[in-house]
């Protein structure tokens, strides 16, 4: 009896809800409604954090917030930190012992150095746009050489990272005994004795310090580590979108990670599919979104992400974004803990499997079985 209560009370509020969505001017609210009583999210860590509303910490030359494990149980295994740097301010020198960097600059121009085990040293600019991997444990500095702040998101393949877990160079030189690093620097206590006597993490700086760019000597086996993103050619597009994609074919340095932009028109949406070989670290870089996350186990989540929001994907679950505007375009930065893409459309396996096995799995008579569409685009345009 109460049953039949709820059911009558959850049927009763989905059409109320409908009917509420189709009489709005369509699109903007989240179309979630279902009749067969799903509870949207219950039972499940949530998969998508308000990043973009979080506060800065404050720091001496710029500011950062971080996004792990710690605050965002799903993400296991990537974290997220928004840095934004005042113009000639220094990331000081560091390296992390357990995660790799890649990174993609919003807005402004870096400078990066890159040091690595087998003598490699790299200088490069970065600008609004493009995208750095360091290796795990290989040292490294960042610089905003611009007029402007400069803004980026660094994105690290270990969940539990924390910007305070960085081995810093002015913690390092602060925490060594005088005597150590006279010997080990080869250098007279004088001078010693000028260094950092604590932790920097970030140093304040001006434009007029920026020297040019000195490009140190090539190892010819060398790779570089600087990349593009943004002015990728489209691997897909079409009239509700653009995926621009950059993996280790193209940007063989970051062998372990991948990325890709999703463009999507007003109210369209990347279709259901799921990866088989990686998670998806997701970042909304302008516009409203809603994600749909199919983790198996009879569940399923909704979440909407405003612009600078964080969702986050396990490897195998089933989603799908939706550009959540009427107006306004929606991109999103989408990063991947392999450095190969692969990716499986739902619409694309009900193609390729055989229609008898699809008929019985879905219980369609061949008269609605046809409707289904036989081409299988990566997007689909607003309903
Ligand atoms: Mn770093
Ligand atoms: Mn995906």
């Amino acid at each position: 009896m109460f049953k039949r209560i709820f059911l009558f009370a959850a049927v009763l509020f989905c059409v109320a809800t409908t009917s509420a969505q189709t009489g709005s001017s369509g699109g903007a609210a989240p179309q979630n409604n279902s009749l067969s009583g799903v509870q949207w999210g219950a039972g499940l860590p949530r998969f998508a954090y308000p990043f973009g509303s979080k506060e800065f910490e404050q720091l001496n030359g710029g500011r950062s917030r971080q996004v792990g494990s710690y605050n965002f149980p799903i993400s296991k295994n990537m974290a997220g930190v928004l840095m934004e740097l005042d113009p000639g301010a220094l990331r000081e020198l560091h390296w992390h012992a357990e995660a790799a960097e890649w990174a993609y600059v919003i807005s402004g121009q870096t400078r990066i150095t890159l040091t690595g085990p087998g003598g490699q040293a790299e200088v490069a600019d970065v600008n609004a746009g493009e995208i750095w991997y360091f290796p795990k444990g290989w040292g490294h500095s960042i610089q905003n050489i611009g007029h402007e702040t400069t803004k980026f998101v660094l994105v690290l393949n270990n969940g539990e990272f924390t910007e305070q877990s960085t081995f810093n160079l002015s913690d390092w030189i602060s925490h060594t005994p005088m005597n150590v690093l006279t010997e080990g620097l080869g250098i007279p206590l004088s001078i010693a004795n000028q260094l950092p006597n604590s932790v920097r993490y970030m140093l304040p700086g001006s434009i007029s310090s920026v020297g040019t760019l000195k490009k140190p000597a090539k190892n010819p086996k060398q790779l570089p580590h600087a990349f593009t993103l943004l002015s990728r050619t489209p691997v897909f597009t079409d009239g509700n979108g653009t995926l621009k994609l950059v993996t280790a074919k193209e940007f063989p340095a970051s062998f372990n990670m991948s990325a890709a932009i999703i463009h999507l028109e007003p109210g369209s949406m990347r279709g259901l599919h799921w990866h088989p070989n990686a998670d998806e670290w997701q970042m909304v870089l302008n516009g409203h979104m809603e994600l749909m996350v199919f983790p198996s186990g009879g569940k399923g989540a909704v979440e909407t992400l405003n612009q600078g929001d964080v969702g986050y994907v396990p490897k195998g679950y089933g989603h799908a974004l939706k550009n959540l505007s009427n107006d306004k375009p929606l991109d999103v930065l989408v990063v991947f803990n392999s450095g190969e893409y692969q990716s499986i459309d739902l619409n694309k396996w009900l193609a390729l499997t055989p229609s008898e096995v699809v008929k019985i799995n879905l219980q369609i008579p061949e008269d609605r079985f046809s409707q289904f569409p036989r081409n299988t685009p990566l997007f689909e345009g607003a309903r």
